[in-house]
């Protein structure tokens, strides 16, 4: 398969605008609130998040919501707040695709494409985002019931979708987000074995997402320094200027102190 590394064969970076990339030998940490709630909102979490080492700022437009009642996102509204927090801090953005109809217009925006874990097989949007005529890079996340092997025959999805659009170069990074297990403690298990027989069985980035996998701020440093031990080649992370306010995933956003605090760990490494 695409996915699947060769013999011998090196990792593979993807770049961004700015330098920057994933991959490439650096910690990528892509930081950002849940969700997109207002310009200021994400203008202000831009330039903190950068302030502390940040490379790329996340936030969704367009949410997956278990429940239909809950804040679905800003959209259009929300993809034009990430682009000034672009232009005003040159932090490339990731957000999510939710429907291959709205590809044109979060690729308009996104430097990244994210790709959720409750998308993981929705292999039509797989393949769509993977060809799109942008060129920009997916972030796919994990489902979380999906095994290692079907995370990777996912990522085959995109991957074949580039190059049904004439793309070698597999623009395309993969991100371990949590998996339900039988130990309710925490929202989601983190899979650090998975993750470390991922690195093997993949030349593509991987990375890292501590936020939604912990659910609770308290265990998201510990799981990013975990993830990292195990190999992961970035973090993904929720981070808000006042999480008890947030519209979405309060309880495991990091304020702007506690992001500065996990950096430091990782950089202590420990
Ligand atoms: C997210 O990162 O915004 C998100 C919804 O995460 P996941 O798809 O991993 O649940
Ligand atoms: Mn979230």
């Amino acid at each position: 398969g695409l996915a699947v590394r060769k013999p011998g064969r090196p990792d593979y970076a993807v770049a961004l605008s700015n330098g920057t990339g994933f991959g490439d030998g650096t910690l990528a940490v892509v930081a950002g609130p849940c969700s997109v709630e207002s310009e200021s909102q994400i203008c202000e979490i831009a330039a903190a998040v950068k302030e502390a080492g940040a490379m790329a700022l996340r936030g969704g437009a367009f949410k997956p919501r278990t429940s239909p009642y809950s804040f679905g996102g800003l959209g259009e509204r929300g993809l034009d707040y990430l682009s000034r927090a672009r232009e005003k801090t040159g932090l490339p953005v990731v957000t999510e695709i939710l429907d291959a109809r709205d590809i044109d217009l979060v690729a308009r925006c996104a430097d990244v494409l994210q790709i959720g874990s409750r998308n993981m097989q929705n292999f039509t949007l797989l393949f769509a985002a993977g060809g799109h005529p942008s060129g920009k890079p997916v972030l796919l996340k994990q489902g979380f019931g999906a095994t290692v092997e079907e995370f990777l025959q996912a990522a085959e999805y995109v991957l074949l979708g580039r190059l049904s659009a004439g793309r070698e170069d597999p623009g395309l990074v993969l991100c371990v987000r949590g998996i339900r297990t039988f130990e309710p403690s925490l929202r989601f298990t983190l899979d650090v074995g998975g993750l470390a027989v991922l690195r093997d069985r993949t030349h593509l980035p991987v990375i890292a997402d501590p936020s939604h996998a912990a659910g609770d701020r308290r265990y998201v440093a510990p799981l990013a320094r975990a993830a990292v031990a195990a190999g992961a080649q970035g973090i993904m992370v929720e981070v808000h200027r006042d999480p008890a306010r947030a519209w979405s995933d309060g309880d495991q956003c990091l304020d702007f102190g506690g992001f500065k605090d996990m950096m430091a760990g990782l950089r202590r490494g420990g």
